[in-house]
């Protein structure tokens, strides 16, 4: 345990040092949320390389510690915010959500692929995070699923969309905060979008590599 800590300890200070990694509380809260608890089995050694790794033979990976980082300084998570995220995937993102929320603060996590659900919900088990709520579901809806009302300060979509997804900016707060992923190619725009009461104010961020939002 004590190694785990060392080690990912150093790629976080590896991820400041290269100017990626700036917010004092997203450093934080990956130092809290040990990487290796979301890996699949095998790939243990790899944990705490800033690489995207594959989990199982879904398909899907966990994203690359300096992605988490990037999309995490982005959507500007404070105590107590309700944050809503699509593609659980291995759980890590939720995790580190987990921290930055707080316990007066909740986290929702929709995933589509039952196999990640389950591993999802057993590494958050395995580390005793109670404020996340893990949903088998097509987080392209929302949740709950198509629900006209704006109910989350922030929200975090792991895969790429074609475009912004409709029910997302319903349930999203005014002032609220989405970071997303959005384009059709292989690579996309990390985009961040905040709701003002008169529509939407959306900036481009970086050049990112997203595996595409499933529709259902
Ligand atoms: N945040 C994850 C990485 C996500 S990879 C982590 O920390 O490990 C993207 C995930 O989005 C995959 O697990 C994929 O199955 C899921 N996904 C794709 N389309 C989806 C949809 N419409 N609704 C919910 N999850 C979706």
């Amino acid at each position: 345990m004590v190694l785990v800590e060392e080690e990912n300890k150093k790629m976080i200070e590896a991820l400041i040092r290269q100017g990626k990694l700036k917010d004092r509380k997203v450093a934080e809260a990956m130092l809290k949320t040990p990487r290796v608890y979301f890996v699949w089995k095998g790939y243990e050694d790899l944990a705490y390389e800033d690489q995207p790794l594959p989990l199982g033979d879904t398909g899907q990976t966990i994203s690359a510690p300096h992605m988490v980082a990037i999309m995490l300084e982005q959507l500007e998570v404070k105590k107590g915010h309700t944050v809503l995220e699509v593609g659980t995937g291995s759980g890590y993102n939720a995790a580190c959500l987990s921290y930055l929320v707080g316990e007066e603060g909740k986290v929702v996590s929709i995933e589509i692929n039952r196999i990640l659900h389950e591993f999802a919900k057993n590494n958050l088990s395995k580390l005793g995070i109670r404020n996340v709520e893990l949903i088998l579901g097509n987080g392209t809806l929302g949740y709950p699923e198509r629900l006209e009302q704006e109910i989350y300060d922030r929200i975090i979509v792991t895969a790429a969309a074609d475009e912004i997804p409709g029910y997302l900016v319903t349930q999203l707060r005014q002032e609220g905060i989405m970071v997303l992923p959005l384009g059709k190619g292989f690579t996309q725009l990390l985009t961040k979008l905040k709701k003002k009461d008169r529509g939407i104010e959306t900036k481009e961020i970086c050049e990112v590599i997203f595996v595409p939002l499933r529709n259902g």
